[in-house]
């Protein structure tokens, strides 16, 4: 039932798209089993919106920590008992995603522009935070 719902594929998606940017994990999730069941729960009850927040809010957070990064799933992030203190942690840690339609696969001095993107839009975040920023990879072009 869950599978054929548009907004579970939509928050589903946002999540696979930033877990392929930033290259945390290998392959893209799927809608099955538990996790699947709480994340249809979570934006039936909460609002899509506010699962797409936290699923910025959450990547941003943990994709760049060994440890955490194993939590971006739909198991850890739409479990009741840990959505309400995901979504109501304040701040602006924030993902959007951008050129979803600029696919560079196999261009890899693209990938590492949009990667380094990526982390300087985490760090301005941060730095609002005073949070030590991130460091950046070499960039491809030497600027
Ligand atoms: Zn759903």
């Amino acid at each position: 039932m869950t599978k054929n719902c548009t907004d579970c594929l939509s928050i589903l998606t946002l999540l696979n798209q930033l877990r392929d940017e930033l290259k945390v994990g290998t392959r893209d999730l799927k809608l099955c089993g538990q996790g699947a069941k709480f994340l249809h729960a979570r934006h039936t009850t909460e609002g899509v919106e506010t699962c797409r927040v936290v699923v910025r809010r959450q990547v941003a957070k943990w994709w760049n920590d060994p440890k955490m990064r194993e939590y971006l799933v739909l198991q850890t992030l739409f479990r009741e008992s840990n959505f309400d203190r995901y979504a109501s942690n304040s701040g602006p840690l924030q993902l959007t995603v951008r050129e979803m339609d600029n696919k560079t696969a196999g261009d890899a001095a693209a990938d590492v522009r949009k990667r380094i993107r990526y982390i300087r839009e985490i760090n301005r975040q941060r730095a609002d935070f005073n949070l030590e920023p991130f460091p950046e990879p070499e960039d491809p072009d030497g600027r």
